[in-house]
């Protein structure tokens, strides 16, 4: 008995079904927050904290300078839906699917400037300024902050 031979049915990805083939939603796996841009040592001093927490980091690109937080939304369903998807924030609906995750991963095309880590933005702002090393001792004596070592 001969079996029936299935052929796979191109269909052409549009602005309009692109989503409905997306299972992975990255775009719902992170968030972005707009910075003021960094220009001093204690801008960077404060950006330094930031990426030190756990799945955050930094970027600048033709828009400005923000920060990455890498952990995905409550509302994201193992199958890549929305759980609220009638009552998705407004951010949500209108997010673009113009060149997304979908297309391919971000690249370092995508970044003026890209710190995936404490290490990375430390490495910049040493070389950014001469006397970063030397920042901290100019600070107050007075501060009554964290003294843990
Ligand atoms: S915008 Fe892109 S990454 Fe997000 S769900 Fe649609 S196709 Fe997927
Ligand atoms: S609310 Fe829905 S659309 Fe918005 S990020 Fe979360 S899962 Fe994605």
């Amino acid at each position: 008995m001969s079996k029936a031979i299935t052929t796979p049915i191109k269909v052409a990805i549009t602005p309009e079904n692109k989503c409905g083939f997306c299972t992975n939603s990255t775009c719902c796996t992170y968030l972005t927050q707009h910075l003021d841009t960094p220009r001093s040592m204690e801008d960077f001093d404060t950006l330094l904290w930031q990426v030190s927490h756990q799945n955050t980091q930094a970027y600048k690109d033709e828009d400005g300078w923000f920060l990455l937080v890498n952990n995905r939304c409550g509302h994201l369903l193992q199958d890549g839906r929305c759980g609220i998807y009638e009552d998705r924030p407004q951010i949500c609906r209108e997010h673009s699917n113009d060149g997304c995750e979908f297309d391919g991963p971000a690249s370092a095309e995508d970044f003026d400037l890209f710190f995936p880590s404490y290490a990375s933005l430390l490495k910049y702002c040493r070389k950014k300024f001469k006397n970063w090393d030397r920042r901290l001792k100019k600070a107050a004596p007075k501060s009554t902050g964290c003294k843990r070592d």
